[in-house]
């Protein structure tokens, strides 16, 4: 794969950057489309090591919601998100739970947490 388009998703504009292999740039990769450094850096990680925040939900017993959100508190490898689904999707926690609370720590050794995106009360 010579070139890849892709849509920087730094920012709300969304630039479509245009990604090629270029031995001669310092990173191995010409970028264009980018309206800024962001989208620079953005195109660089995603073809060199590609990360996301993980959103989703967990079980929790006695609250006013059968699922809590969750999130992780930092970005986590692409490649290991679908294992990072299945731990996320085994857990079952209790309230009451507090925003930012750890629901899962160091998932897979990232030293990334799984924690809370809300509260949640006994119900
Ligand atoms: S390149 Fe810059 S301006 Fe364009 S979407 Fe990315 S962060 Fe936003």
């Amino acid at each position: 794969m010579d070139s890849k388009e892709i849509i920087c998703i730094v920012c709300p504009i969304g630039c479509r950057l245009l990604i090629e292999k270029d031995e001669s740039e310092q990173m191995g990769y010409k970028i264009s489309g980018n309206k800024c450094k962001r989208g620079f850096n953005y195109g660089i990680k995603e073809m060199t090591n590609p990360t996301r925040v993980i959103t989703s939900t967990v079980k929790i017993k006695y609250g006013l919601l059968p699922r809590l959100p969750i999130k992780s508190d930092g970005e986590v490898p692409k490649g290991k998100i679908p294992r990072c689904m299945e731990i996320i999707n085994q857990v079952t926690i209790q309230t009451p739970i507090y925003i930012g609370d750890i629901i899962i720590p160091n998932i897979l050794d990232t030293g990334i947490n799984i924690i809370a995106s809300r509260d949640m009360e006994t119900f």
